[in-house]
């Protein structure tokens, strides 16, 4: 059976892509070898990672003066490995509070120096991107989660800042085209939009390294990752591998460009039946709609268990919203096909007509 994967994370990922790495997982290149059993140091990983470096350079068109790292621990050790890098003690930063990730993000930073929240949306639940804020000319940077998983928001522009951008991509990345020149560093869990769980990927300026005068442990210094092409350790080689091919599927499909198409294409079809079928609301600020996850509700929730068995019979899997907010999710990211919101926006409508 079909199935239709709206999960928020881990997400669904390309077909060709499984196709791929599964057989990798197999024999890679032929090799009578799985890439699973081969050394992070040998030739096949070596060209891997400098493969998967090259992509990223390409899909953001940031040049050398970017490092680009595959590195461990989530999205949630960049909370503390940005402030703890970029942040000297005795400075600040401008943090936007506009879902639960960047309020982790702010608990860690608060270690490292002064953590100005210019802009929060907590009280209301993150049902809003605030746009009335005044950014400190003196930060050090701004940091800004671009998509809120959970909510389901998402910044339609990039913030208002003279200090260098630092975003949290996690669950947008490479899903449109943006001015990457102005981001001093870009985060990203990899397991929405880019690969599996395993890897986490980092884009930093470079000049902006160095300047920080704590003692950093060796493996949450980005110098050290920098100096060592992300293998000072034993770096996640499959979750890398699989990165890479999805870079080379965006870049096949026609680009961070096309995502965009699609993902507009997708997300308004979803967003026009929320607002035409009675029985349903979205949850979030219209303007602030995320592309990516689309959260929202039954106007009778006791009928969500009778919604919820329609979907699971058609084949979708991964609606439930976050257990915070309750109600629906649906994660349409870059692999998901039209054709897969086409199904569950069916269901909406034949759930109109058995109750209507
Ligand atoms: N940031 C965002 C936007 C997320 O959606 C998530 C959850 N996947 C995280 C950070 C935390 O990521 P991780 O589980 O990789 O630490």
């Amino acid at each position: 059976m079909t199935k239709h994967n709206f999960s928020a994370g881990p997400a669904i990922l390309p077909k060709s892509v499984l196709d791929q790495a599964s057989e990798a997982a197999r024999d890679y290149n032929g090799i009578s070898l799985s890439l699973l059993e081969l050394s992070h140091r040998g030739p096949e990983f070596t060209e891997i990672l400098n493969r998967a470096v090259a992509k990223t350079h390409e899909l953001t068109g940031l040049g050398d003066e970017y490092a680009v790292l595959f590195l461990t621990g989530g999205a949630s050790s960049q909370f503390f490995m940005v402030p703890m890098n970029l942040l000297p003690q005795e400075g600040s930063a401008d943090y936007l509070n506009t879902g639960r990730w960047s309020d982790n993000a702010i608990d860690e930073a608060k270690s490292f120096g002064t953590v100005n929240t210019i802009a929060s949306s907590k009280e209301d639940n993150y049902m809003f991107i605030p746009k009335d804020y005044q950014s400190n000319s003196n930060a050090t940077y701004l940091h800004y989660t671009s998509n809120n998983t959970v909510a389901g928001t998402q910044f339609q522009s990039l913030p208002k800042s003279e200090a260098p951008l630092v975003c949290d991509m996690s669950s947008d990345i490479f899903s449109k085209p943006l001015d990457f020149k102005r981001f001093g560093l870009i985060y990203a869990g990899a397991q929405k939009n880019l690969g599996p769980a395993g890897t986490t990927l980092v884009v930093v300026r470079k000049d902006l390294l160095g300047k920080v005068s704590r003692e950093i442990p060796t493996m949450l210094d980005y110098q050290t990752h920098v100096k060592k092409n992300s293998s000072y350790n034993t770096p996640p080689v499959f979750p890398i591998y699989v990165c890479l091919l999805t870079m080379e599927w965006i870049l096949g499909q026609g680009g961070l460009a096309e995502m965009e198409r699609r993902n507009k294409a997708k997300s308004q079809l979803l967003y026009s039946e929320i607002d035409r079928n009675p029985l349903f609301y979205g949850l979030v600020n219209k303007e602030d709609r995320s592309m990516m996850n689309a959260t929202f509700q039954l106007h009778d929730q006791s009928q969500m268990e009778e919604l919820m068995a329609m979907t699971k019979e058609a084949g979708c899997v991964g609606l439930k919203g976050h257990r915070s907010v309750g109600g629906l999710r649906a994660s349409m990211y870059n692999a998901l096909d039209l054709s897969s919101v086409e199904v569950l926006v069916d269901i909406m409508q034949e759930f109109e007509r058995k109750k209507g």
